[in-house]
């Protein structure tokens, strides 16, 4: 037998498997962990801006700041109390929050709350019927448009979503503002029959007001945050319910 200098290739070829299985075992705790971190930082950031809104019904006497859903039909369409200016030919400075959140003109952070750190918002595509130059929102957060919701005529909006509030019932299970729905936006808007994102994990629903059946995969672990100032994971069976709609669940 001649001596051995060095490895055998298969002594080597079992040393590169071992460190790439431990490789592997590193790289999905470390994913883990980066989700767990983004869902709190996307946690804190909502919960930061619904302070901020409720600051806002704090200072114009109960009601809240228009949903910026985006402009269709002359239908919807932007206000000044918008709280999310987010249209490319709109300063995001002058949004209807950004007076609680920055200082003077610099909006980089009130951007840097807006996004989600696992939501790639390239993937957002605008509504299809939108009025052309709005381009998508390009922000993660969006505003239960049932609060209120930036229809034409203004200030008359729809009736039955004319509410303070203070109006709002059992306001620890209405949403404010959640995850907005991807990748069609409807700008800094939600509604009950808007899908709620996967990027926070997925779970079989139960099925909901967004017409999905029982035991399809829905989003799991959603940042909402809600009227009495507390914000939570959700899914969307949570979310899809006639519940989230002022007009009939006042
Ligand atoms: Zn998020």
């Amino acid at each position: 037998m001649s001596r051995r200098k060095g490895f055998t290739l298969v002594e080597l070829l079992v040393v590169i498997g071992i460190i790439a299985i431990l490789i592997g075992i590193l790289l999905v705790a470390l994913s883990r962990a980066r989700a767990a971190s983004n869902r709190v930082a996307c946690l804190s950031n909502i919960r930061q801006l619904g302070t901020a809104v409720l600051q806002y019904c704090q200072d114009n006497g109960g009601w809240f700041p228009t949903c910026g859903l985006h402009e269709e039909a002359g239908f919807w369409v932007p206000y000044p109390e918008d709280w999310v200016h987010w249209q490319p030919n709109r300063r995001l400075a002058d949004s209807a929050i950004a007076r609680y959140l920055i200082r003077g003109e610099d909006a980089a952070p009130l951007k840097k709350l807006l996004t989600c750190p696992s939501d790639s918002v390239e993937g957002h595509r605008e509504w299809p019927g939108q009025t052309p130059g709005q381009g998508p929102y390009l922000y993660s957060y969006a505003m239960n448009e049932a609060v209120g919701i930036n229809q034409h005529p203004y200030p008359t909006r729809h009736p039955g979503y004319l509410k303070k509030l203070t109006a709002w019932r059992a306001g620890y299970k209405k949403i404010m503002l959640v995850e907005g729905s991807v990748p069609e936006t409807t700008g800094a808007a939600w509604n009950i029959n808007g899908a709620l994102p996967l990027r926070h994990g997925t779970t079989k629903g139960k099925g909901n007001l967004r017409n999905t059946s029982p035991g399809n995969t829905i989003g799991n672990n959603v940042s909402a945050f809600f009227m009495d100032g507390h914000a939570e994971g959700i899914n969307e069976d949570q979310a899809c319910t006639e519940e989230q709609d002022l007009a009939s669940a006042p």
